[in-house]
């Protein structure tokens, strides 16, 4: 396995900043971004995200950057994992509720915003949803959805632990190309060695944002994902009991997907395309 650590932050806080010029392992995306991209253990990410957050701190937060570990894995690592985790990668807005989608919010979490449910329709923007993905999501990050022709061969193969609900486009349910991903396999909760923080690079002693209110969320997940054995029901397409990711603004936390070997091999066989898939241990 191999783990890279991709840092983003706009180049216009770079240049407030006056950290420009820039050295040449920081290089532009485009005329308004700029990337890291090093080795996990290479001081230069951890240099890049302290900058950044001195730069923050002096500007009062106006400077706004992710960072996030990639891993690359063989054959051998992907066929030998208990379980798979999707980390999606294709998203787009507007998200459900600026589309009028109504939510259950009776289990919301108060602080960290984790907990809210659809009730069906998922209600979207036709024109927004992506054309080279088969499973994506809203930049709210708890809104997914699939293709029909995915959602179809998961069906096919008789797969467990999800259902394809309706996604309905302006002011009437609408057949679409798409359906909305609901997930009711249960992986349980992340257990360790699985670790939290805030970004990979840069995990400080005691930096679990465990929710104190629900308990539930814990700040972004950094290292692969590990479940238990006796706690995971099995199903093929499963979720985490525990949610990740920074609930603010328009952003919510949400469970890690997972699946099975056999729903990897449906994935493979179709060439599904919107995320990257990362090992999950079984333990
Ligand atoms: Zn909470």
């Amino acid at each position: 396995m191999r783990e890279i650590v991709r840092i983003r932050a706009r180049r216009r806080d770079i240049s407030k900043g006056g950290l420009e010029p820039l050295p040449e392992w920081v290089r532009p995306i485009g005329s308004n971004i700029v990337e890291v991209a090093v080795p996990l253990d290479d001081s230069r990410g951890r240099r890049f995200v302290r900058r950044l957050r001195f730069l923050n701190r002096a500007l009062a937060r106006r400077v706004h950057y992710s960072a996030w570990a990639e891993r690359d894995y063989d054959e051998k690592e992907l066929h030998g994992a208990g379980l798979l985790r999707i980390v999606i990668e294709s998203t787009f807005e507007p998200r459900g509720e600026d589309c009028r989608t109504r939510f259950d919010s009776r289990q919301e979490c108060p602080d960290c915003l984790a907990g809210r449910v659809v009730i069906p329709p998922l209600r979207l923007r036709k024109s927004t949803l992506p054309r080279n993905a088969d499973i994506a999501q809203t930049i709210a990050m708890d809104e997914s959805v699939i293709t029909r022709r995915l959602g179809k061969l998961l069906r096919k193969a008789r797969l467990t632990g999800f259902t394809l609900g309706p996604i309905a486009c302006g002011g009437r349910t609408r057949v679409l190309d798409w359906h909305h991903l609901v997930v009711h396999g249960d992986a349980g909760y992340l257990v360790q060695p699985s670790s939290f923080g805030s970004d990979p690079v840069d995990v400080r002693r005691g930096d679990d944002r465990l929710c104190k209110t629900c308990r539930r969320s814990r700040g972004l997940l950094i290292s692969e994902a590990y479940v238990s054995r006796d706690k995971w029901d099995k199903s093929d397409v499963c979720i985490t009991r525990d949610v990740a990711g920074l609930g603010m603004g328009c952003v919510r936390p949400s469970p890690e997907l997972l699946v099975s070997q056999r729903a990897y091999a449906v994935l493979r066989k179709a060439n599904a395309r919107g995320f990257r898939i990362e090992v999950a241990h079984v333990v």
